[in-house]
């Protein structure tokens, strides 16, 4: 039987099917991590190194994958009172933990005067709840080992700030999770896949996508939740086929689905059906004189890469863009670029991105504030304007799925800090805001800029130039 460990807490929270496959799964059937996904895991690592570098730490010895010796190890490590253990061990019943630091804190327990607390080193900029979760999984372990429960755990931040909380805010939901977990290492497949966010960075990404692709699941569809799927297939309409034509009558018989709902996720199965993007009957207001902005970011360091503009917001529109050397300098290189735009153009934008990193600067700005009056959210706009025949969470899924477009053909956004790194780096990051910025244009002339098509009209399905409707998976 596999023991139950932190990442499947951590992967329970990001996706039920997530921690089954890993429950059941060797490693081996994983996908290799991408090269960005391991810079990302080293600079995880190298962050916790420097951390646990400034603390007294002592660190059990044990023969490697010798658990149980590492259990005694700890143990011995908590009864003499060490003020830090790193990377200690924690096991009981069918439980294992390798929390990041255990603390040494006053109040007695079963090993004398003192006993422990959890901190594990994150490299993210606020508590999530996966995370809080798993400090949680360990203290319970902890608790079977000292003989009572910390009343606190503690996440460190990437800016070295730790985030403490209090365990029993949290131990139901542990011990839920926990209980599922159970359940899922009998049965697997009580949690099936469901197309969502998380797929795209998902190591079971392989596995998942194709299999939802065969049965032809409902979650291909967009605007389908958990909820919604299971109504759907208890009614006998188990397929995106189907949904296309399922017209039932009376709530009854759409399983008391808002009707609204239904009629939505039956337009989006009809344009999967389709394979093309259905333009919503709606007036919209012009979007020109416009230009496109796009940045590039390190979420880690919390920086701006390199900022990128494109005008006219046309798809042969003047690409200009420039890097960010440093943190103090991004202001000056985004200012830069939006002064040499005539006034009364729009910055389109897509997503959140744009508007929070220029909120911070404008805080202290007050009269750059008009430069925020003129952002525009394409992607809003591009999400309101049409019915799409695949789920779209972000850029990459507009591109396969309204323009038939390979996304990440000039690279993945998540490898620009990689990239920043690297000798010539500065030519990919170039290249990728320039493919992004011309595929907005792209989609907002495809989907925002065509006249809306009549209700009912034949012509409300926009022709595509590549297999959309395989796009999402
Ligand atoms: S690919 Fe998606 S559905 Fe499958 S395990 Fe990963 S997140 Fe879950």
């Amino acid at each position: 039987m596999r023991r139950l460990v932190g990442t499947h807490v951590y992967s329970y929270v990001k996706c039920p099917r997530l921690a089954a496959l890993d429950l059941h799964l060797p490693r081996s059937e994983r996908r290799p991590p991408h090269p960005w996904e391991e810079f990302a895991a080293r600079r995880g690592r190298e962050f916790e190194a420097a951390y646990v570098q400034r603390l007294p730490v002592r660190v059990p010895v044990y023969p490697e994958r010798d658990f149980e010796a590492g259990a005694a190890a700890t143990l011995a490590l908590l009864r003499e009172g060490a003020p830090w253990i790193h990377q200690g061990v924690l096991a009981s019943d069918d439980r294992l933990g390798l929390p990041d630091l255990l603390r040494k804190v006053p109040g007695a327990s079963d090993l004398g005067d003192h006993h422990y607390e959890v901190v594990d080193v994150k490299t993210s900029g606020r508590a999530r709840a996966d995370q809080i979760l798993q400090v949680v999984f360990y203290a319970e372990l902890l608790a079977a080992v000292q003989g009572r429960l910390p009343t606190h755990g503690g996440l460190v931040l990437k800016d070295g700030r730790e985030e403490r909380f209090p365990i029993a805010d949290f131990l139901a939901a542990q011990r839920e999770v926990v209980e599922e977990l159970r359940r899922l290492r009998e049965d697997p497949e009580l949690a099936r896949p469901f197309l969502q966010a998380a797929c795209a960075s998902c190591h079971h990404d392989r596995r998942c996508l194709p299999e939802l692709q065969r049965r032809d699941d409902l979650s291909l569809v967009q605007h389908m939740s958990h909820g919604a799927r299971a109504i759907l297939e208890r009614l006998g309409c188990r397929t995106t086929a189907e949904l296309a034509a399922f017209e039932p009558d009376g709530a009854r018989a759409r399983g008391n689905l808002d009707a609204t709902l239904l009629r939505r996720l039956r337009r989006a199965a009809q344009a999967r059906q389709r394979g093309a993007p259905v333009v919503e009957p709606r007036p919209r207001s012009p979007l020109d004189p416009a230009a496109i902005v796009h940045l590039l970011a390190d979420p880690f360091a919390d920086r701006v890469l390199a900022f990128g503009v494109l005008y006219p917001a046309r798809e042969d529109g003047t690409f200009r863009w420039a890097p960010a050397p440093t943190a103090a300098a991004e202001w000056e290189v985004f200012r830069a670029l939006v002064d040499a735009l005539p006034a009364r153009a729009a910055l389109l934008h897509f997503g959140d991105a744009l508007p929070r990193w220029c909120e911070t600067h404008t805080f202290a700005r007050d009269a750059e504030a008009a430069i925020e009056a003129r952002f525009v959210d394409l992607g809003q706009r591009l999400r309101t304007a049409a019915v799409y025949p695949a789920p779209v969470f972000g850029l990459a899924d507009l591109v396969r799925t309204a323009l038939g477009r390979d996304p990440l053909r000039a690279g993945h956004p998540g490898a620009a800090a990689m990239w920043a790194a690297e000798p010539g780096g500065e030519a990919r990051l170039q290249a990728k805001l320039e493919h992004d910025l011309r595929d907005l244009a792209a989609l907002k002339a495809a989907i925002l800029d065509v006249a809306a098509p009549a209700p009912g009209s034949p012509a409300a399905s926009l022709p595509v130039t590549g297999a959309a409707g395989e796009a999402a998976c």
